[in-house]
C-alpha cells in the first residue's frame, strides 16, 4: 500500500495496553491516568483489527504498549496474529522485567524479534531512570532469549547529566554477542518534551574516536528508519534512530494503533480516527476505510523541531512508542 507521498504503508505498530511495570521518568509521568479496562480493546478485537490491516496490506506487526507481557493473553494474541494471511512478521517491544519467564512461549508463538528496551547496565541509575529494582531481571530475560534464534534487539534512550556516558557499556553487549544496540534520540512526546535530546550524530563520532572508524552497514535490518553500523571485531550491530537530527519521514512506512482502538498516522500529531465503534460492529469493510483514511491522512513529516507545533497530549507509554 503506497500513500499520496509514494510511501510503502506495510507496518503497523500495535499498543495492546496503556499500563506498564516500570516508571521511566521521560516516559510515564507519576500522575498518568489510566483507562477502565473497558475503555481497552480485546485480543480479539486487536486481532480483527490486524486481520482487516492485512487486507490492505499491512505486513508487519509490533506489540507494544505500556509494557505488553503484563497483558493476560499477550502470547496468545501473537499466535493469533502469526496466522493471519498476509502478515510476514510479528514482533515484540519489551522493558525486558518479564521476558525470562515468557521466553519459550514467545519463541513457541513464532515472535520473528525481540526489542528489550534498556538505559544503562548500572544499577542505581536504572533505578533512578525506571524507579524500580529490575536491572538484573531484565539482563536474565536478555540472556533466557538469547537460547533461542531470534533476532534481539536492545533500545536505549540517553539523557543528558543521567545516562549520557553510558554508551561503552551499553554497546559493549553487542561486542560478543550476535545481537544489536540502538540509541534511540529523545523525542518530545509526552513528558520526553522535558528532556533535551542527545544528537546521535555527536554519540557516532565519540564511538568513533574510541574504536576508529566504523563500517556503514548498507544492508537493511529491521522494519525502521535505524541506520546501522559496525565495530570491527565485534558480533553485534550499533544502530541509530535519529527521529530528531535525522528526520526520516520520507521513508515512514507505519500506522499506530492504541490500545483504545485509535489509529494514528503519525507519532507527533493528536490526529486519530476511531476504529472501536467499525471493530465492535462488525464491520470489516468500515475498519479497512477507516484504515485507509488514516493513511491517507499521513503528513508529509512530524515537527518535532518546532515543540510549539506537536499537537499530540498523550505520554509514549499510551501510544506505544
Ligand atoms: N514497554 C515497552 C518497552 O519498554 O519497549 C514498550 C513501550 S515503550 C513506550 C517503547 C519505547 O519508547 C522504549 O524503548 C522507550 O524507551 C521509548 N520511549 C519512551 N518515551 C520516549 C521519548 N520521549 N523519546 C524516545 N523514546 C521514548
Amino acid at each position: 500500500m503506497t500513500d499520496k507521498y509514494g510511501r510503502t504503508i506495510d507496518y503497523m505498530r500495535v499498543s495492546i495496553i496503556d499500563r506498564c511495570n516500570l516508571r521511566c521518568q521521560y516516559c510515564i509521568p507519576t500522575d498518568i491516568e489510566w483507562l477502565p479496562p473497558q475503555e481497552i480493546l480485546t485480543l480479539e478485537e486487536i486481532a480483527g483489527i490486524c486481520r482487516q490491516a492485512a487486507a490492505i496490506g499491512i505486513r508487519k506487526i509490533k506489540i507494544t504498549g505500556g509494557e505488553p507481557l503484563i497483558r493476560k493473553g499477550c502470547i496468545d494474541l501473537i499466535h493469533m496474529i502469526k496466522e493471519i494471511t498476509g502478515i510476514e512478521q510479528v514482533t515484540l517491544t519489551t522493558n525486558g522485567v518479564l521476558l525470562a519467564q515468557h521466553a519459550r512461549q514467545l519463541s513457541d508463538a513464532g515472535i520473528d524479534a525481540i526489542n528489550v528496551s534498556l538505559d544503562t547496565l548500572d544499577r542505581e541509575k536504572y533505578i533512578k531512570i525506571t524507579k524500580t529494582d529490575a536491572l538484573s531481571d531484565v539482563l536474565a530475560g536478555i540472556s533466557e532469549m538469547e537460547k533461542y534464534d531470534i533476532p534481539l534487539k536492545i533500545n536505549s534512550v540517553l539523557q543528558k547529566g543521567v545516562n549520557e556516558n553510558d554508551w561503552p557499556q551499553l554497546i559493549g553487549l553487542a561486542k560478543d554477542r550476535a545481537l544489536d544496540v540502538r540509541f534511540i534520540e529523545m523525542m518530545p512526546i509526552g513528558h520526553g518534551k522535558g528532556f533535551a535530546s542527545i544528537s546521535n550524530d555527536e554519540l557516532l563520532q565519540k564511538i568513533q574516536e574510541h574504536y576508529g572508524p566504523l563500517e556503514a552497514v548498507t544492508k537493511a535490518r529491521g522494519n525502521g528508519p535505524a541506520a546501522y553500523w559496525h565495530i570491527p571485531g565485534f558480533t553485534g550491530h550499533i544502530g541509530f534512530i535519529s527521529a530528531i537530527h535525522g528526520k526520516f519521514c520520507r521513508a515512514c512506512n507505519r500506522i499506530r494503533l492504541t490500545s483504545t482502538g485509535q489509529i494514528k498516522p503519525c507519532l507527533c500529531y493528536e490526529d486519530h480516527i476511531s476504529l472501536k465503534e467499525a471493530v465492535r460492529s462488525g464491520s470489516d469493510e468500515e475498519v479497512q476505510r477507516l484504515l485507509l483514511t488514516a493513511i491517507d491522512r499521513k503528513p508529509a513529516g512530524h515537527c518535532f523541531e518546532d515543540q510549539t507545533m506537536i499537537t499530540e497530549k498523550h505520554e509514549m507509554a499510551q501510544i506505544g512508542g
